[in-house]
């Protein structure tokens, strides 16, 4: 599972919810991993990509405010293994 680190989600939360939520059925022995994709962005000004780190969300190029967050807002899961 992959937890963007602007989703407000963290991974202590999303093992105790996954960990409830199987209990009783056939993924109860299921192993879970939650890595965090930190969050990008790329200039809508200047086209440069870069990694947005709170509290400042600006290009570091030309300083022009983030516009739209590419990556690191969802919480999603990429792949499972099963038998
Ligand atoms: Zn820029």
């Amino acid at each position: 599972m992959i937890a963007g680190e602007l989703s407000s989600a963290s991974n202590r939360a999303l093992m105790f919810a996954l960990g409830n939520l199987v209990k009783g059925t056939v993924l109860s022995e299921a192993n879970f991993e939650v890595s965090v994709r930190e969050a990008r962005e790329k200039c809508r000004a200047c086209s440069r990509e870069f990694r947005l780190a709170p509290p400042f969300f600006c290009c570091p190029a030309c300083g022009k405010p983030a516009s739209s967050i590419e990556e690191g807002r969802k919480v999603y899961i990429d792949y499972y293994e099963g038998e």
